[in-house]
C-alpha cells in the first residue's frame, strides 16, 4: 500500500481547484507592528507590512499585556499543570472569568482553549441536554459553529443569512413545546456586516427560543467597554449565551463563554472539550485579563481603528478599487477570482512589500473571491496611501476588474439557494 501517494493525490487536488494554502514566515516586531520580517522561500529575510491580522487592534504587543504575560510566567511559571478537573484552577484564570462575566454583565463565565474550542463545546453540549432540541443556525455562521451543531447530533435548519423573515418561517413550522437554539455571529468576518440581533431576539422571545451569539469578531472593539455589538445596541440582557475570543480584538489566546451560572456550570460539567484538556497556562490568563480590562477603560484604540478603517474605504474607493462598502472595520476588496486573488496577493509581497492573504472558496463563495484588508489603530495614514499606490499598481498590472463589489456578493448569496451545512475547510 503506498500510504505516501494517497497524501499527496489529496493535497495535488486542492491544487488543481487553485485551493492549496502557503503559509508566509513572518517575525512580527512588537513596538512596530503592523511591520514584521518576512522570510521566503530561501530564507531571505525583509520587513513589510502586514494588512490583514486578526490582531485588530494590536494588543497582541500592547506594554500591558507583554508586561502581565512576562511578569506572571515569572511568578507563577509556564505551565497550568494540567486540566482543571485533575490539577485545579490557576488564579490569574479564576480572574479572567470575572473579568469576562463582568464584560458581558453575565453570571458567570467559562474560558477554552480557543474561540472554535468553545463555539464546538457549548453549541453541542446546550443542545444535547435540552430535551429534543431544534438548532436554528444562520447560514453564514463560523465552521466551529457548524462543527458543534454537527456534534450536537439534533435537528438543525438553517436560516439565509440576516433573513429574519426566513427565520420566522422556520420557527414558526416548528413545534412550539420543543427547545429551540437560535446559533448567530454580530459581525461575519467576511463580509463584514451585521447581524440584526435585535430582530432576532425579539423572534426568540416570542417564540421561546434560546439565543447563542458568537461576537468574536466584535469583542473588544465595540460598545462602550468593548463588550461587542450586543452592548453597543443596549442588547447584552436579551442575549442568552455570547461567545467570544481572546486571540483577535484582546490579542492573545483562548475563547470562552459568558452566561447564566446555570449554563456555564452546566457546560463545565458536560463538555468533553473542555473537560479533558489542559487549561490555558496562567501568564496568558493574565495577558488576556490586563488586555480586557485595558478596553474596558480605555476607547482610544476603538476609535482609531474605526477612523483607520473608514480612510482606507474612502481612499480605496476614490482610487476606482472594488471595495465593498461594510459598517464595520473590515474592508473586503472584490477579485472575483481564486488564480487572480492569490496573484494579486503574490505582486503585493514581492513588489510592494504589503501582505494580504487571499480569501478563497471555501472561506467564500466562488466567484467572491477577494482580499479582506483589516487596517487597525496602527496603520498610520502613509500606510494607507501606500497601501492604495500599491493596490492601484496591481490592479492595473493584473487587470483586475474594478466593478462594484456589493453588488457581486448580493448576487452571489441571492443565486447560492443551498442552505445546506457546507463542508468544513475554510
Ligand atoms: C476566528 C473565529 C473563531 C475561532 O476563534 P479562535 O480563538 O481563533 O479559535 C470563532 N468564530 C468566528 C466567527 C471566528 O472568525
Amino acid at each position: 500500500m503506498d500510504y505516501r501517494s494517497i497524501f499527496e493525490d489529496a493535497v495535488d487536488t486542492l491544487r488543481q481547484e487553485k485551493r492549496y494554502r502557503v503559509f508566509a514566515d513572518l517575525e512580527r516586531i512588537a513596538g512596530r507592528f503592523p511591520r514584521a520580517v518576512y522570510r521566503d522561500g530561501s530564507d531571505n529575510a525583509r520587513e513589510i507590512t502586514i494588512w490583514c491580522s486578526n490582531d485588530y487592534l494590536g494588543m497582541g504587543q500592547h506594554e500591558t499585556t507583554i508586561t502581565a504575560m512576562q511578569e506572571t510566567a515569572g511568578r507563577l511559571g509556564v505551565g497550568s499543570g494540567g486540566t482543571r478537573n485533575i490539577s485545579g484552577t490557576n488564579r490569574p484564570l479564576v480572574e479572567l472569568e470575572r473579568s469576562l462575566a463582568d464584560l458581558h454583565r453575565k453570571e458567570g463565565a467559562l474560558v477554552f482553549t480557543s474561540g472554535f474550542v468553545s463555539n464546538e463545546a457549548a453549541i453541542a453540549t446546550i443542545a444535547r441536554l435540552l430535551p429534543d432540541c431544534m438548532i436554528f443556525s444562520d447560514q453564514l455562521n463560523h465552521a466551529s459553529m457548524i462543527q458543534g451543531v454537527r456534534q450536537s447530533g439534533m435537528q438543525k435548519a438553517i436560516f439565509r443569512h440576516n433573513d429574519v423573515a426566513h427565520l420566522r418561517d422556520l420557527l414558526a413550522a416548528c413545534d412550539r413545546k420543543r427547545p429551540k437554539l437560535i446559533c448567530f455571529e454580530s459581525i461575519y468576518s467576511m463580509d463584514g456586516d451585521v447581524a440584526p440581533i435585535k430582530e432576532i431576539c425579539d423572534l426568540a422571545e416570542e417564540f421561546g427560543a434560546m439565543t447563542y451569539i458568537d461576537e468574536v469578531h466584535a469583542v473588544g472593539m465595540y460598545g462602550p467597554r468593548g463588550g461587542g455589538i450586543a452592548e453597543r445596541d443596549g442588547l447584552m440582557d436579551r442575549i442568552d449565551v455570547v461567545e467570544g475570543t481572546l486571540a483577535k480584538g484582546f490579542g492573545v489566546m483562548g475563547g470562552y463563554i459568558a452566561a447564566n451560572k446555570a449554563i456555564i456550570d452546566a457546560v463545565r460539567s458536560y463538555a468533553p472539550e473542555f473537560i479533558f484538556t489542559t487549561s490555558l497556562p496562567p501568564a496568558l490568563c493574565a495577558a488576556a485579563r490586563a488586555s480586557i480590562e485595558h478596553l474596558k477603560a480605555s476607547s482610544v484604540e476603538r476609535s482609531m481603528q474605526q477612523r483607520q478603517a473608514r480612510l482606507t474605504k474612502a481612499i480605496l474607493a476614490d482610487a476606482g478599487l472594488p471595495v465593498m462598502q461594510t459598517d464595520t472595520h473590515i474592508v473586503p476588496l472584490l477579485v472575483g477570482d481564486a488564480r487572480q486573488c492569490k496573484a494579486a496577493s503574490d505582486m503585493l509581497l514581492e513588489k510592494h512589500n504589503i501582505y494580504i492573504q487571499p480569501i478563497n472558496y471555501p472561506t467564500v463563495p466562488k466567484g467572491t473571491e477577494r482580499l479582506r484588508i483589516t487596517p487597525t489603530p496602527l496603520h498610520t495614514d502613509e500606510m494607507i496611501f501606500e497601501l492604495r499606490h500599491a493596490l492601484v499598481s496591481v490592479w492595473t498590472s493584473l487587470e483586475l476588474p474594478r466593478e462594484r463589489a456589493d453588488a457581486a456578493i448580493t448576487a452571489s448569496k441571492l443565486t447560492s439557494g443551498d442552505l445546506t451545512l457546507p463542508t468544513i475547510g475554510g
